[in-house]
């Protein structure tokens, strides 16, 4: 990975962890991750788990943030939402946006997600995109138009002066807490296809400077090889981000 991008290793709790179990997860991984500050570390606990999770991060500078979800308005009469606005004021650096669980269970489309990454960026928020082929597309031969459409639909209108602030995350949609992973060698090919759309989005710089991070049943013992890819920036961790000591390895492999 060159010089320009910094490896991210940021943790998915999904619906786990009420919010005391969260500070006990983050007293694990903070000390599991020690002051390093080579990685990006971030951790994504539920939303009610925020306000606690900032203030045991309060001292702490190697470990940022990030929530799982948003809306695009900033205020309103939308029931059971949260804006921008109201992450950053829990100290929130990092949203993941698009998950193919909301795209699959809450039928988040394309456009939605896109007007979710554009509220963020205005907030200073830097969206976690995730996209990710089925196990369906992927056996039809469509992993690479899938990615792109999902990528350019999410970009819309992204300007190139905050592109930078964008993190893409690949997971295939079939290894996802499955246990199955992609081989390095399929995770590349995609990582690579995605940075040819954002040299063709943006430019060559504004691209090198972007992270791609995988996810899907990364764990201690797949980490090295998907992350010594070219184009593999780091990891987006579901099961393995629950528990401090696998966190803390992840970090360690990046
Ligand atoms: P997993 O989840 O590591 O449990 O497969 C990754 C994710 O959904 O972000």
């Amino acid at each position: 990975m060159p010089q320009s991008r910094k490896y991210l290793i940021a943790g998915n709790w999904k619906m786990n962890k009420t919010a005391s179990d969260g500070v006990d997860l983050i007293n694990g991984i903070i000390n599991e991750v020690g002051d390093q500050n080579e990685v990006g570390v971030a951790v994504c606990p539920p939303y009610t788990a925020l306000e606690s999770a900032a203030e045991v991060l309060s001292n702490v500078n190697n470990i940022q943030l990030g929530a799982q979800n948003m809306h695009f308005e900033p205020e309103g009469a939308y029931t059971g939402e949260i804006s921008a606005t109201m992450l950053r004021t829990l100290y929130v650096n990092f949203v993941i946006l698009g998950h193919s669980e909301r795209r699959e269970y809450f039928s988040e489309c394309d456009d939605l997600v896109n007007r979710k990454v554009l509220a963020a960026l205005e907030s200073n928020l830097k969206p976690i995109l995730c996209v990710g082929e089925t196990l369906e597309q992927r056996e039809d031969g469509d992993t690479l138009s899938v990615v792109s459409k999902q990528v350019d639909g999410g970009l819309k209108d992204v300007a190139a002066d905050k592109a930078d602030q964008v993190v893409i995350a690949y997971e295939p949609v079939w290894a996802i807490g499955t246990g199955k992973t992609a081989t390095p060698e399929m995770a590349q090919e995609v990582h690579a296809s995605i940075r040819k759309i954002l040299v063709d989005r943006f430019d060559e710089t504004i691209a090198q400077k972007i992270r791609i991070i995988y996810g899907g049943s990364m764990k201690p013992a797949n980490a090295d090889e998907l992350l010594a890819q070219k184009d593999i920036d780091g990891g987006l961790i579901g099961g393995a981000s629950l528990e401090a000591k696998s966190f803390g390895k992840l970090v360690a492999s990046a």
